[in-house]
């Protein structure tokens, strides 16, 4: 027997631990991929880890990625390290593998940020730099109450203000929309996709090729939290509904898919995303992938985290007693406490495992 909330993890550093520990147990090769840019809050190196199982010349891969949007590797970790504790690789079928990809982006897990090392949300950063970016007008439109000087009551008041009029223009989804979307114009702001690739988006690419190349079905489920209802793991396709790996998905997950385009998600349309780089990197292999979006708090809440822990990187103090506030409540919003949660969380994910299984089995 296993304990559920034994398997996650109140750091970066001891979530890694737990899955190399838990990853070699397991009968997994595994490679470490140094980020040379950053270090952890203590001090540590940053590293995307891979675990590979099963045959070498596996045809159907089942790949499970954890940290694309940092803190919520916590989500994704448990997640994964409860997959190896339960016997997962030893239940994987005849000729089929899994890829586990921990801490892709291992600076946001380890300071608590959604965010890498420059700032950039990796789930906008996988559009083509050399072409002209998506235009969000309605960021243009908030950044600055997104981004106020100091930190106060009555500045978080400004801010709610200038939220509260452009909802009622445009309507709630339309301000998470324009907070969310994505956004090139403003590098100190939040959900930023970078002017280029950053060492997550490269890295992740080697990966892909490297670990992949043999693999004719790539089954991916990448996990994020901050979206839904407390504790439901929402399946998201965000490709178009037109898409041969949209048809895919919805035969493999039926009724459960969400698709942002489709306006049937929680999440707002976004571009570039993190999967897309795995269809580009495999040509012959035919790429299923999903999020596994877990909700935590209401949307106003986690924006309002994500906006603190921004805020507080450009013009407050990370060590000061506001800084260990913010950065607690960040945390929280991504990674709820106590073990309810954390069960919800592995339950609908080894739900989700066994379809895409069964799915690549059948496709
Ligand atoms: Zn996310």
């Amino acid at each position: 027997m296993f304990s559920v909330s034994q398997c996650f993890s109140e750091s970066y550093a001891e979530a890694r631990g737990k899955f190399c520990a838990a990853a070699a147990d397991g009968g997994g090769a595994l490679r470490s991929w140094l980020n040379p840019k950053a270090l952890g809050p203590g001090g540590e190196k940053l590293c995307l880890d891979t675990a590979k199982f099963g045959p070498a010349d596996a045809q159907n891969m089942l790949v499970l990625i954890a940290g694309t949007h940092g803190v919520e590797g916590h989500c994704g970790s448990g997640a994964m390290i409860s997959w190896l504790r339960s016997g997962g690789p030893a239940k994987l079928p005849k000729g089929t593998g899994a890829l586990l990809i921990h801490a892709l982006n291992p600076y946001g897990f380890a300071w608590t940020r959604r965010v890498t090392e420059d700032n950039v949300d990796l789930n906008r950063n996988f559009v083509d730099h050399d072409k002209a970016y998506p235009k969000n007008e309605g960021y243009l439109a908030i950044a600055d109450a997104v981004l106020p000087k100091a930190w106060t009551e009555e500045s978080k008041a400004e801010t709610e203000r200038t939220f509260a009029a452009y909802a009622q223009k445009h309507g709630a989804f339309g301000l998470q929309g324009a907070i969310s979307g994505g956004q090139y114009t403003h590098p100190d702001g939040i959900f930023f996709g970078g002017h280029t690739s950053t060492w997550s988006n490269r890295t992740v690419r080697a990966v892909a090729r490297e670990e992949l190349s043999r693999a004719r079905h790539v089954a991916i489920i990448d996990f994020h939290t901050g979206l839904g209802p407390f504790g439901h793991g929402e399946l998201i396709c965000a490709v178009s509904p037109g898409a041969k790996s949209f048809g895919r998905a919805k035969a493999w997950y039926g009724d459960e898919l969400t698709s942002p385009e489709g306006g049937t998600s929680t999440s707002a349309v976004v571009v570039g995303i993190m999967t897309d780089a795995f269809p580009q990197e495999l040509p012959d292999a035919q790429v299923t992938p999903i999020a596994l979006e877990y909700g935590t708090y209401s949307v106003p809440e986690v924006l309002n985290a994500v906006r603190a822990d921004n805020w507080l990187h450009h013009r407050g103090d990370v060590a000061s007693e506001l800084g260990r506030t913010l950065k607690a409540d960040m945390k929280e919003r991504f990674f709820p406490a106590g073990d309810k949660w954390r069960d919800m969380v592995w339950a609908r994910a080894d739900q989700t495992v066994g379809w895409a299984l069964k799915g690549m089995a059948g496709g």
